[in-house]
């Protein structure tokens, strides 16, 4: 006991003197009176010193933690100890990242396989018909992208009951963590390194972590393509996000590796300020942009008024390289990963009958809603199953009781709202107790956990200049809670420890 608190002790300063953290959401909220308007307008706001769209009531309620870089900073939450994985379930993970790149890549290209695959989503998810919509916008001017940048993290579990590596999804947009996770590595290896001995732990069992750099080289290297000495790269970001130093880590690997400036701006900003010239350059503030890299934009609430959409659209119209592109974005639906896992689907997009079995072998159980048997089954058995919809950020899904209701509730309602949701197999990991590390205190508790493998790839027309496995994220959550984001507060940050 007084090892682990000496140990939680050296863990929390190791963050905050490497910057492992995060904008704290204990950090106290300014209520600052503004102006008295009852139609949302667009202004400067004088606090955050860039234009915001606004509403009433005529309160602005500020948690400068998410908007003022270097206040209110808190550690990210972390195990203290790295999550054990068998090295044989690693290799398999890490070998399928390029694979999945490659599958992104020529799904993208069939513009016709996505608008079909999504068109009875479409009719009652207003959000994917808005993504479809300008995806449909840039097949009707034939736009094509020559460039293409893809920075994915492919998430799975270990199913106890197979004994077998499934993917829960694939993020085609703003894969979080890349920054925050390569140091949860670090900080292991640190502790491993001075404990490791009392606690029978080997620090170099746990695989280098080198997400950060590798996505920044990516980044840099689609930047370089984009051959305009003076262009930066955009960072779409919320307005809020205690997130912030993962997305700044990316930043400062880019300047200082690569010599690239990166400005970030709120979807709201880049409508108000930015423009696409006859060329098809994109520029913001007077400043061209060589590639979008999109920290937001991925949820309905980021769009809050016609503005952030028209701010999409034109960025899309651009030739501005974008990660992603509204098609990579759309190939990250769960109704495509849906799709895709059908018989002879993965047939028409890749080649390799090799790479096609070991993305089979990692698909678990997915179903449409117009499968009555497997609806009915899910009716009966709900904690076999999970109901989702076509979302992202985490917090969306639906478990158990509720799972059975809501299957109820959508077989009662007329029309197509069922083609919403995807059905799919609960995938049951092992629980293992572990010490959980959140504002300075730890405590033990039941946890399973979730690896996710980052991937980057970068071509330009028939050049694939990067087509990699790009480092992981060890994310663990209390086995009791269904969800597992680590920003909306289910989860804690980790790494592994190869067995
Ligand atoms: P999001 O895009 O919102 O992250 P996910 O598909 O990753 O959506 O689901 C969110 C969380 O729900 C996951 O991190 C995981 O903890 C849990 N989850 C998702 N699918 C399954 C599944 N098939 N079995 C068990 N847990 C799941
Ligand atoms: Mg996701
Ligand atoms: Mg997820």
């Amino acid at each position: 006991a007084a090892v682990l608190a000496e140990m939680v002790e050296e863990a929390a300063v190791w963050c905050a003197v490497h910057g492992l953290v995060v904008g704290d959401r204990a950090d106290p909220i300014l209520i600052l009176p503004m102006e008295t308007s009852t139609q949302r307008v667009n202004i400067t706001c004088r606090f955050l010193s860039f234009r915001i769209s606004c509403t009433t009531p005529c309160f602005c309620q500020l948690q400068r933690s998410g908007t003022v870089p270097g206040v209110g900073l808190v550690h990210a939450p972390f195990s203290l100890l790295p999550a054990r994985f068998p090295a044989s379930f690693w290799k398999q993970a890490c070998e399928l990242a390029p694979i999945f790149n490659e599958l992104v890549d020529r799904v993208s290209l069939d513009g016709e396989f996505l608008q079909a695959a999504l068109s009875r989503t479409k009719q009652v998810d207003e959000f994917t018909a808005r993504l479809l919509e300008i995806h449909e916008k840039m097949k009707a001017i034939n736009k094509k992208e020559d460039i293409r940048l893809g920075l994915h993290r492919s998430d799975y579990m270990l199913d106890s009951e197979t004994n077998s590596l499934l993917q829960i999804e694939l993020n085609t947009i703003s894969s979080s963590f890349p920054g925050l996770g390569s140091l949860v590595s670090e900080l292991h290896r640190t502790l491993l390194n001075h404990y490791g001995k009392v606690l029978g732990l080997d620090s170099k069992r746990i695989p280098r972590n080198w997400a950060a750099t590798q996505f920044a080289e990516a980044l840099g290297k689609a930047w370089a393509e984009y051959n305009n000495d003076s262009a930066v790269v955009l960072m779409v970001v919320q307005p809020e996000e205690r997130n912030m130093y993962d997305q700044y880590w990316l930043v400062s690997h880019l300047k200082e590796s690569y010599g690239v400036t990166t400005i970030r701006k709120t979807l709201a900003q880049v409508e108000a300020e930015g423009q696409v010239l006859t060329d098809g350059t994109l520029v913001i503030d007077g400043r061209a942009v060589a590639v979008v890299y999109f920290r937001a934009g991925y949820a309905p609430a980021d769009y809050p008024s016609e503005a952030e959409w028209r701010a999409r659209l034109l960025m899309e119209q651009s030739s501005a390289i974008k990660c992603p592109s509204i098609s990579y974005h759309l190939v990250g639906t769960k109704k495509i990963q849906q799709e895709l896992a059908k018989p002879n689907v993965l047939e028409r997009f890749l080649d390799n009958k090799e790479d096609i079995a070991k993305l089979r072998k990692s698909f678990a159980g997915l179903w449409s809603l117009d499968n009555e048997e497997i609806v009915k089954s899910a009716i009966e058995k709900p904690d076999l199953f999970v109901l989702k919809p076509q979302r992202e950020g985490g917090g969306n899904n639906i478990y158990g009781h509720d799972l059975r209701d809501m299957l109820i509730k959508l077989q009662k309602e007329q029309g197509e709202s069922l083609a919403a949701y995807i059905l799919m197999q609960r995938i049951f990991p092992k629980a293992s107790l572990t010490p959980l590390v959140r504002g300075g205190d730890c405590f033990e508790d039941l946890t399973i956990s979730e690896l996710g493998i980052y991937g980057a790839y970068l071509r330009n027309k028939d050049k694939v200049i990067l087509n990699n496995q790009s480092g992981y994220l060890m994310r663990t959550k209390v086995s009791s809670s269904n969800e597992g984001g680590v920003a909306a507060g289910f989860a804690v940050l980790d790494s592994i420890l190869l067995t």
